[in-house]
């Protein structure tokens, strides 16, 4: 299997060189070069596997053993997915009749970010091991400097999948004061020697400009060898495949329906994805193309919609707050302006509706739909918006529907689910706002979900501790609720003690490039 890019030029990059270049060299994202499919009889052999040894068989079609041997493979998601806390990796948890929650949150993290961070981080060190074996003279040994932008959860599971890894930096910048407290306390006490954060006082879009310099500083590139863990890592959309896989399998374990049978092909499982940057739902297209039978992907946005106005018009248009800036909603980690794993659907899209198929042979129509993509992305740079035309809508829709969510419906259904009318027939369920943005969606889409025909796997992708200012101000004016008492009943352990523990972080007054490189070059020559 080798990996191209979604604007056509690159070609023939193995695995290894797509994950730790991250971004091709002409500006696309790396795609797999065909979408494999799964086994003719994968709903029987893989019907019963475990997380991990499912992971081993996913991952086996889009990884050569080649380039990783099957058994270092196994190890390497073995050691990644040791770190949760949860014996299933990611249950699926029923809430009601038809509904139920796919539960990403048990990592060292409780974000959903760490399924595939693990994984990322192990990957990283064993790339490095090989290059460096038998290289004992440390100022010969290859080296990674990883550095990330975040304003909240990709930093915290970055850290965590990167801490400690022979040969591998990360400095991680976040806008000093714009993350939560519990995220910054994930970041700051790590006191691992080779985790950097440094605060820097300006916004997140700031953060990203410079990330943004730094990699297009060719000096600085090729001194520190850069790597990026952002969400436009293919390693990471791969390993999110899994659980689209796992959970199908574990939702008919539950309704006692065998895989392949007559009643498990009847029902409709759809997916409703909290989404940001259209990773985690991008996974599950891939999943579907390999054949799992999902029915449909939802997309579920928060105000910041512009997946959602996309799905109504074929248009894709930038939009921002009267002050310019990207929406604040009470689920942060998915407000951003574009999405910026979007591009590969695109890539599928215009392959299939936008190249004309009378006029273009086959053996054209890859670059062909390379070129489409780029001319989109520079109308988006240069106008803010493209329109894809009614037929590439068309296709998208085949697969996906969208809904957009409001901060008001995401406490209502924060709220219904933790004090439902009838706690005998439907526990209490405390969900955080991303989930419920999810959940939201599910049901304005699917208001028929029963567990005969018409199921809602709904992907939960935060816990609510760590999001609880939102909670708190969805269950506050609760009569009878004491927040206080209510959430202790939920708050992680892990949580005790985290906000007065030691920090290390570097502080920088101006979100300046020159100021991180000084700060990167002084941490490293320790
Ligand atoms: C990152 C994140 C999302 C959005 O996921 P995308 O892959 O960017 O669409 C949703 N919820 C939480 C809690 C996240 O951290």
């Amino acid at each position: 299997m080798h990996y191209k890019s979604t604007r056509g030029q690159a070609t023939n990059y193995t695995f290894e060189q797509a994950v730790l270049a991250g971004l091709s060299p002409d500006g696309g994202l790396f795609i797999p070069d065909h979408i494999p499919k799964a086994p003719a009889d994968f709903l029987t052999k893989w019907a019963d596997l475990s997380f991990q040894e499912l992971a081993l068989e996913v991952l086996s079609l889009y990884i050569d053993p080649s380039e990783i041997p099957r058994d270092d493979l196994r190890q390497l998601i073995d050691r990644s997915y040791s770190t949760f806390r949860h014996p299933e990796i990611t249950p699926i948890h029923k809430v009601k009749n038809g509904l139920y929650i796919l539960e990403l949150f048990h990592g060292p993290t409780f974000a959903f970010k760490d399924v595939a961070l693990q994984f990322v981080g192990n990957l990283f060190e064993y790339f490095l091991q090989r290059k460096n074996k038998g290289i004992a003279n440390e100022a010969d040994r290859h080296k990674i400097t990883v550095v990330g932008a975040t304003s909240g959860d990709t930093g915290s599971a970055a850290i965590y999948g990167l801490r400690n890894k022979k040969d591998v930096s990360v400095f991680i910048l976040f806008p000093t004061g714009r993350v939560s407290p519990i995220q910054e306390a994930q970041m700051t006490t790590v006191q691992d020697k080779n985790v950097h954060c440094i605060s820097v006082g300006g916004t997140f879009d700031d953060c990203q400009a410079i990330l943004k310099d730094l990699f297009a500083n060719e000096d600085f590139m090729s001194k520190y060898n850069l790597g990026a863990v952002n969400s436009i890592n293919w390693a990471r959309i791969l390993a999110q495949t899994v659980y689209y896989f796992y959970s199908y399998f574990a939702l008919l374990r539950q309704l006692k329906l065998q895989p392949g049978s007559k009643e498990a092909q009847q029902l409709r499982v759809h997916y409703s994805v909290p989404t940001g940057n259209f990773g985690d739902i991008l996974a599950g297209f891939y999943a579907t193309e390999m054949g799992l039978p999902t029915t449909r992907l939802l997309i579920a946005t928060n105000a910041n919609d512009i997946l959602y106005r996309f799905f109504v018009t074929g248009v894709y248009e930038k939009a921002l707050d009267v002050e310019g800036n990207v929406h604040a909603t009470l689920s942060p980690a998915m407000d951003i302006v574009v999405s910026s794993n979007f591009e590969r659907l695109l890539w599928y899209l215009a392959r299939e509706a936008a190249v004309d198929a009378q006029t273009v042979p086959e053996q054209d129509r890859d670059r062909k739909a390379g070129e489409i993509v780029e001319q989109w992305m520079l109308d988006l740079k240069k106008h803010g918006r493209f329109d894809a035309g009614p037929k590439v809508l068309a296709a998208a829709k085949r697969v996906f529907d969208a809904a957009n969510v409001s901060d008001e419906q995401t406490c209502a259904t924060i709220r219904a689910y933790s004090h439902p009318a009838n706690p005998a027939s439907q526990p209490a369920y405390v969900m955080d706002p991303h989930t419920a943005v999810g959940v939201t969606a599910g049901e304005r889409m699917h208001p028929e979900m029963d567990d005969k025909t018409n199921v809602v796997i709904s992907l939960s992708t935060a816990h609510p501790a760590k999001f609880s200012e939102a909670v708190e101000l969805a269950l506050k004016e609760q009569p009878g609720v004491v927040f206080d008492e209510f959430f202790k009943t939920v708050l992680p352990k892990e949580f005790d003690g985290l906000l007065e523990a030691e920090r290390r972080v570097t502080v920088i007054p101006r979100a300046e490039e020159a100021l991180v490189i000084e700060v990167i070059a002084r941490e490293l020559q320790q």
